[in-house]
């Protein structure tokens, strides 16, 4: 991805998040770069990327998301200490998209069946929460990853080995929540593709489509969720979200102490 690429604004995403970034709520006023659009999710790679798929971002989050500092041959506390905050501020912003993207789309089918009409302005409120839902999700987790580039590039052997033990730690449970909260966002997907919905743009699906005729994103696969008779057994699903939400709960705290194991050694450094 090159800065600049989604740059355009001939489609709405940027009216549509209110010409705000959704990562940091910098405003087009406050930008004198201008903002951008993002691209979340696995979009389709030929052809312009579906308004579903593209989140409004300021220049410098942007920046922050496609090219994160390195983090070759930092030893510095101070800045070494900055990565890691960062990082758990933004792990924390994520856990909090995870739990309220699982809430919503446990909730969609429901709403589904109680709107009468499957043409009704209800479905296309739903359609657009749930969009939107998805959209910051994936933005926050993109954020994590991002933010976590530098500590991937640190060179542990240039540090104090108890320094390296603790950093090794931070990272590999934060890489590990990561993990759990792009499962449940996959599972929630799956909800999704269980109404024979696209899990990206929300639009029914065609069936025998290898893509999303409408933003090119891959199908789910529901087969290992469907009772004997094809249907999706969505109980199960619902289960497997909160399981991985009680999983993802649980590292969340491992998390903490993590950090604060890095901050105190940082600290002694
Ligand atoms: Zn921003
Ligand atoms: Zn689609």
């Amino acid at each position: 991805m090159t800065p600049g690429q989604h740059g355009g604004t001939d489609d709405g995403v940027l009216e549509r998040d209110d010409h705000t970034c959704r990562r940091c709520g910098t405003t087009a006023d406050e930008d004198p770069r201008g903002l951008r659009r993002y691209p979340v999710g696995e979009p389709a790679l030929d052809g312009p990327v579906h308004e579903s798929a593209l989140v409004t971002v300021c220049s410098g989050c942007y920046d922050a998301l496609c090219e994160p500092p390195s983090g070759e041959g930092v030893t510095d506390a101070a800045t070494l200490f900055d990565h890691v905050k960062t990082t758990t501020e933004r792990e924390g912003v994520t856990v909090s998209a995870v739990a309220a993207f699982a809430s919503l789309v446990t909730g969609v089918p429901d709403a589904i069946e109680s709107a009468d009409d499957p043409d009704t302005d209800s479905i296309g409120e739903i359609g657009a929460e749930y969009r939107q839902a998805r959209r910051e999700v994936l933005l926050a987790i993109d954020s994590v990853d991002a933010s976590l580039e530098p500590l991937h590039d640190v060179d542990h052997d240039a540090l104090e080995p108890s320094v390296a033990d603790a950093l090794g730690e931070f990272t590999g449970t934060t890489t590990k929540l990561q993990s759990e909260l792009r499962g449940i966002v996959a599972l929630g997907e799956t909800v999704v593709a269980g109404l024979d919905r696209c899990p990206g743009c929300f639009d029914p699906l065609v069936p025998g489509n290898d893509r999303c005729a409408v933003c090119g994103l891959e199908p789910r696969d529901t087969s290992d969720w469907e009772d004997a008779d094809g249907t999706v057994a969505f109980e199960s699903l619902y289960d497997a979200i909160n399981e991985t939400l009680q999983t993802a709960s649980n590292t969340t705290e491992a998390l903490t102490e993590r950090t604060t194991a890095v901050a105190e050694q940082l600290r002694d450094a």
